[in-house]
């Protein structure tokens, strides 16, 4: 078709391949030094009881900031890492430093709250990992219910990561299922579900702000969650109405804009005051 369109447009699309392979290469090229230089930061976003304000939790966001490149964000990076082999070591990097700051801003501010870290189902095919896991929170004396691990629906389906989540769980780590909703869960597989956590995709989230038959499926998302003794986590809050219509849906954990944006983990208040506020209303 190009070639229909004159031989000057299949040059242009050519060159424009190639422009893209050389953008490429060069993300690759700065990612395997900024991995091999430890210098993907990491960003915090509070986890809040939608109850009372109180910060339960935090989660950890890798953050690059590369001098050629600029800002590139995880849904850049985090595939190309995956692609390039490198997520493995940056995985262990994202873990470390997770759990270092953890233990300096718990010592800081005396609070007890949760760090979680989201996995790539590439590290849960690693049988090393596990370990791996309880040496860093040994090492630095954090209880196995300091740290949640993130997962990806579709991680359950894979039978090779079915062993290493039985072990982390064994050893006490906790599990949530992280864009719950968007991947391609049977109600049957959904009943006996081997995680902790659900993370409720922003996309439902969302559907507060629609119509009643919208607000009633979310209202049902979250009933389901419920009624598997799971506990549910609102992501990606950023209005007021969807605020309160989560918590009307008794959804014990919230996350989004509204409520805080990621960022330093100093930064970390104690208590969201926006919920706080609106708590006995
Ligand atoms: P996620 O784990 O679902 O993280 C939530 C994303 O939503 C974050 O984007 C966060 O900044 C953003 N967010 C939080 N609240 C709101 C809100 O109210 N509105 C909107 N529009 N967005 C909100 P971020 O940091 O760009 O991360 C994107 C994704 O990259 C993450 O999605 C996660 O899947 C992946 N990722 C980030 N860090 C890591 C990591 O260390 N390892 C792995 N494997 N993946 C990571
Ligand atoms: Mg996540
Ligand atoms: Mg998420
Ligand atoms: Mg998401």
């Amino acid at each position: 078709q190009a070639k229909a369109r004159g031989r000057g447009r299949h040059v242009t699309y050519e060159s424009d391949m190639h422009q893209g392979a050389v953008a490429q290469f060069k993300l690759d090229e700065a990612l395997q030094l900024a991995v091999a230089a430890g210098t993907i930061s990491l960003a915090f976003q509070p986890i809040a009881d939608l109850g009372t304000g109180r910060v339960v939790g935090v989660e950890a966001l890798a953050r690059w900031y590369d001098a050629n490149l600029g800002v590139v964000p995880p849904s850049v990076f985090i595939p190309a890492a995956e692609q390039a082999g490198l997520i493995h070591e940056l995985g262990r990097q994202v873990l470390v430093r997770a759990c270092t700051e953890l233990v300096q801003w718990r010592d800081m501010t005396g609070n007890v709250a949760f760090v979680t870290v989201n996995v790539s189902p590439l590290q849960f095919e690693d049988e090393l990992f596990p370990e791996f896991v309880m040496t860093v929170l040994e090492d630095r004396g954090l209880e196995p219910a300091s740290l949640i691990l993130e997962v990806t629906e579709g991680l359950l389906l894979e039978e090779c990561s079915r062993d290493t989540l039985a072990t982390l769980r064994a050893g006490g780590i906790r599990v949530a299922i992280d864009d719950f909703g968007t991947g391609y869960s049977s109600l049957s597989y959904l009943r006996d579900l081997p995680v902790d956590m659900i993370k409720i995709d922003q996309a439902f989230v969302g559907l507060a702000d629609s119509s009643d038959s919208d607000r009633d499926f979310l209202g049902a998302l979250i009933g389901l969650v419920r009624t598997l003794s799971l506990t549910p986590v609102a992501e990606g809050i950023e209005t007021q109405s969807q605020l309160a219509e989560v918590r009307a849906t008794g959804c014990a954990y919230g996350q989004g804009y509204l409520l805080a944006r990621p960022g330093p983990m100093a930064m970390i208040p104690a208590v969201i005051e926006n919920i706080a506020e609106n708590a006995h209303a």
